[in-house]
């Protein structure tokens, strides 16, 4: 047997779409299901304005453009994270600070970043909050929504107003999770969301920037075309970029988000299955759920000691498993970031959580088949 830990799954109107596209003649970055799709998105989680991208990075990268983040400040970063966080960071000229993550929740420890602003930085005649130690301004806060789970948002958004920092939510894994009710990706100025071939829905590559505020989103789609400010001539009024949306990914986003409501009752069930079974396994945990949130159970990922072998085991049975990202402070490029943390739980995470098979379309069979091959795997650590 052969599993894959995250496939997509593309039986709903993609083709009828898609095929719509090709008959039409509009495949490329103009047409119907573009605008369709960013509306969709933003209307799914109750923002204003939806903006389309090539991919979640360009989101990513955009979105810290538009809220003012310049080359030499600070933004704020869970140390647990896709790379992707962290690059968009530096593509803008900033750098991160990175905070460790909670032991309980893995999302960024927010009593750990409480603590380093109060001690560590300052308000100046501007209203810039600035780190003490070199007068450098930090300008945001990027919360990562990591594996769909949510930290607790009241208390971010407190952090947030004291320290006059806007929010930039990387929830690019976080597509229908809530807390209290409201959407990832509608408590900062701007959210971003991934459509890559492994989240929970998929345009096979592709991102949406979501805002309240209409000034941004014009701001957004400005950039992401080029940045042309004339109708016909081409004459650009600053640096743009070519970080657009195709029709016919798009068209394949209005299929998958037709299924969304469908996808996320599956991943209840197949996590509330793994859970089940795995809970009676010795040394066994779980990340925590906050009770204010709802999340979508995107990736299945639990803790175990043993996990690094087991994650080989599972591997040569056909069981594609995966660890969660090496922790942004051990990579070489930010290892002299600012990272803030008591007893490094990044790396203990690292060390013990470990991914597995979780498609929308994974049989009860085949979770069985996981979780017999995960008791074997144990009983041989
Ligand atoms: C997937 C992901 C991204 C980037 O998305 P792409 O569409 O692959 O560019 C960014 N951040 C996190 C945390 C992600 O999981």
């Amino acid at each position: 047997m052969k599993l894959l830990l995250s496939a997509p799954f593309l039986n709903g109107n993609e083709w009828k779409y898609i095929q719509d596209c090709l008959d039409t003649g509009w495949v490329s970055s103009v047409g119907k299901y573009v605008s369709l799709f960013e509306q969709q998105v933003a209307d799914y989680v109750g923002a204003k304005y939806g903006v389309a991208c090539v991919n979640g990075t360009a989101a990513l990268h955009i979105s810290l453009m538009i809220a003012g983040v310049k080359a030499g400040d600070y933004v704020i970063l869970p140390n647990v994270t896709f790379i992707a966080s962290a690059n968009a960071i530096k593509y803008v000229g900033a750098e991160p600070i990175l905070i460790d993550a909670c032991a309980a929740t893995w999302q960024m420890d927010l009593d750990l970043l409480a603590n380093f602003l109060a001690e560590k930085t300052e308000i100046d005649a501007a209203g810039n909050c600035l780190l003490k130690e070199n007068k450098q301004r930090i300008s945001a806060i990027m919360p990562v929504h990591i594996l769909g789970n949510m930290g607790d948002m009241t208390q971010l958004l407190a952090i947030a107003k004291k320290h006059h920092l806007s929010i930039i939510e990387d929830s690019t894994e976080a597509l229908g999770s809530t807390f209290e009710g409201k959407f990832a990706g509608t408590f900062g100025t701007l959210g971003c969301f991934s459509f890559n071939g492994n989240k929970i829905i998929t345009t096979g590559g592709g991102g949406v920037v979501v805002t309240d505020d209409e000034r941004l989103a014009k701001k957004a789609k400005h950039l992401t075309t080029q940045a042309k400010s004339h109708k016909t001539e081409y004459i650009h009024d600053e640096i743009g970029y070519n970080y657009r949306l195709v029709n016919i990914l798009a068209a394949l986003g209005v299929a998958q988000l037709e299924q969304l409501p469908h996808f996320l009752e599956r991943k209840i069930a197949i996590s509330g299955c793994y859970n089940q079974a795995l809970s009676s396994f010795p040394n066994v945990s779980f990340q925590a759920v906050l009770p204010q949130v709802k999340e979508n159970h995107w990736l299945y990922t639990f803790q175990h000691p043993q996990a690094q072998e087991l994650l080989k085991y599972l591997n040569q049975q056909g069981i594609e498993s995966r660890p969660l990202w090496l922790p942004m402070n051990q990579l070489s490029m930010f290892a002299d970031a600012i990272f803030v943390s008591e007893k490094n739980i990044s790396a203990h995470l690292y060390q013990t959580c470990l991914s597995i098979p979780c498609s929308v379309n994974i049989t009860a069979e085949e979770q069985a088949y996981v979780v017999a091959q995960i008791k074997n795997g144990l009983s041989l650590t």
